[in-house]
């Protein structure tokens, strides 16, 4: 069988994404090869294509426990026969894996990179016939990198100990230029490379600024309920703050490292299954996750650097549908990840501390940037990028303008009759004319400036400053009490009588498609079907795939197969449900 008909028949797809062919291509003429696609750009079947084609077992060394189960189940579920190899398996389950390997029943397995130590599997290994070994995550390998797994450097000296050696496929999504040449460097192999390029055109990427982000996203919810999306917050008092103000009004979740394994496998497996819609979590979430379904992704804080944020933003739209990344920059938020560095670093050098600085900044000038983010971005990846995507916050500018100058006005004036001695939160209780203790203590409840912003909250007119700050106004000393005092730029803006505005984030509306309606009986009827396989649903089928379906309504097995994502063996295993389901939706439409 040819590679175009095995896309048709285990994954029903008719035609190949960019890169795929020439790397299956370089891969079944015997070459190292090394493939750099975008997440959701399609590279397993970069792998398991020639997995199929080439005789023998290909081995996938994957960094995550979780996912390998996923993968396999994925595979299983195509009708590719496959297992995996980690110390989440009981003895009685290896031996039956290394039964079955010898009986040469699999032709996929994956395995997590410490067995590539283990003397019992090496010698197993050396006795059968190991065509391909496909290095998933190869950014892994790299010291560059921001995920480097020291596991990851037993692969090579694995590969050394084969009788025979193996074609080795390296993929990744995160990679500069030179994370790029170190896994090549590392692997020692002089590899074909494909880079097909990190632009993810489905994403819309936005930043928004001089926002609450607790209303901003309760604001956004609000238009997007059903819909998956993950939120990440800075820190674990962040995420079980915003947990605890959404809980009561969503099917929602939360992860990080404070929480038992088992309540945040639970978590996991609950947001996967789509009974949790939304996770609020740290950025310990995510890496294990091959969910399709996410619609977006809202960073409700900055991250450390640039790669961080694409990957992590990088985890909505999988399934090619149109999906959004959302940066939510506060000033304030530079400080806890200013304070990450200074606090994390056990003996770092000044040179990795100033590395690390210098990653942060390329995060907080892409929210900065007025160019199109994007670019920014794809430019930074050592892309060459377009002037205007279209399709970002820069390039649509949806935000409306608001005039904020009295509040302005206001907020200066206090800190200046304040003279300028105290810290951001006593400002904002002077404002906001509140009674706690140090506003009684400091009588700062006599001054002229006190409540003067009352009909705002707390929050938002903590907002309000961190934009004077961003903007030049004001600024925060630093040391061990920090004061907010005004800058010339400030003390001049109420001498002028200038204007000031900010522009707000408009939310998106909805819209809602024709054909919702059958879209969304084609996700119970997937929910229904998943909990008897025991599958997360978006592996029945994608969510693209339904959509296709509800909008195509096919009425007999041949129209169904030509949806894309109907494979022949899935067509056999599902097939009849769904079409029933549209009849029956038609019918009584
Ligand atoms: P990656 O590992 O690069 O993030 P995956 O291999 O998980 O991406 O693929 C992402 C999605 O794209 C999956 O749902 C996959 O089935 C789909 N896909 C892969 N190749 C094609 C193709 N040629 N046509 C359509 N969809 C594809
Ligand atoms: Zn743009």
């Amino acid at each position: 069988m040819d590679k175009i008909k095995i896309l048709k028949k285990y994954y029903g797809y008719t035609s190949f994404r960019p890169g795929q062919e020439e790397i299956i291509d370089s891969i079944l003429d015997g070459n190292d090869t090394v493939g750099i696609m975008p997440t959701g750009g399609g590279k397993s079947v970069c792998y398991q294509i020639p997995a199929l084609l080439l005789e023998g077992i290909t081995l996938v060394v994957s960094p995550l426990i979780s996912l390998m189960k996923d993968q396999v189940d994925a595979l299983n579920d195509l009708g590719i026969p496959s297992a995996y190899i980690n110390s989440s398996l009981s003895s009685k389950e290896y031996n039956k894996i290394y039964r079955n390997l010898k009986l040469g029943i699999y032709k996929i397995v994956y395995v997590a990179p410490e067995r590539l130590e283990n003397e019992e599997f090496i010698y197993e290994i050396n006795n059968l016939n190991i065509s391909q070994i496909s290095i998933d995550e190869a950014h892994c390998v790299s010291q560059w990198g921001h995920d480097f797994r020291s596991s990851y450097l037993n692969i090579i000296k694995f590969i050394w100990q084969l009788k025979k050696k193996p074609i080795i496929s390296a993929f990744t999504a995160t990679a500069t230029p030179e994370v790029r040449e170190d896994i090549i460097y590392m692997l020692k192999i002089k590899p074909n490379v494909f880079i097909t390029g990190f632009d993810r055109p489905n994403l819309k990427y936005i930043v928004v600024k001089g926002v609450n982000s607790t209303s901003y996203i309760k604001e956004y919810l609000k238009e997007h309920t059903g819909e998956s999306g993950i939120i990440y917050c800075a820190t674990r008092k962040e995420v079980d703050s915003l947990y605890g103000e959404l809980s009561k009004r969503y099917k929602i979740g939360r992860y990080h490292a404070g929480m038992s394994d088992k309540e945040r496998n639970e978590n996991q497996e609950e947001f996967i299954k789509d009974n949790i819609e939304i996770m609020v979590a740290t950025n310990a979430f995510g890496m294990g996750i091959d969910k399709s379904n996410v619609r977006f992704v809202i960073h409700s804080n900055l991250t450390k650097d640039l790669e961080s944020y694409y990957q992590e933003a990088g985890r909505a739209g999988r399934d090619g549908l149109s999906s959004t990344c959302i940066l939510i920059f506060n000033p304030k938020d530079i400080k806890t990840q200013r304070f990450f560095i200074e606090n994390n670093q056990f003996g770092a050098s000044s040179e990795i501390i100033k590395g690390k600085y210098e990653k942060l900044s390329t995060v907080i000038n892409y929210a900065h940037t007025s160019k199109c983010i994007r670019s920014y971005v794809l430019e930074y990846f050592g892309e060459l990028s377009v002037e205007n995507c279209g399709n970002c916050s820069s390039c649509l500018d949806t935000r409306i303008e608001e005039n904020i100058t009295i509040e302005s006005q206001k907020i200066i004036s206090c800190i200046g009759r304040t003279k300028e001695r105290y810290g951001i939160n006593t400002i904002v209780s002077v404002l906001a004319g509140s009674k706690n203790a140090s506003i009684l203590k400091f009588k700062l409840n006599t001054q002229t400036t006190y409540g003067i912003l009352k009909e705002y909250t707390q929050k938002e007119i903590r907002a309000l400053m961190d934009l004077l700050v961003g903007d030049g106004y004001l600024e925060i000393t630093t040391g061990e009490y920090p004061i907010v005092i005004l800058t010339k730029k400030g003390k001049e803006f109420i001498k002028e009588k200038k204007e000031i505005f900010r522009k707000v984030e408009k939310i998106e509306k909805r819209v809602f498609q024709e054909n919702m309606q059958l879209f969304e009986e084609l996700k119970k009827i997937r929910k229904i079907i998943a909990e008897e396989e025991n599958l997360p649903p978006y592996m029945i089928f994608s969510d693209k795939t339904l959509k296709e379906m509800s909008e195509k309504e096919p009425s007999n097995q041949e129209d169904l197969l030509k949806v894309s994502g109907v494979g022949e063996i899935k067509l056999k295993k599902y097939g009849i449900r769904f079409l029933e389901k549209i009849e029956s939706f038609l019918k009584s439409n």
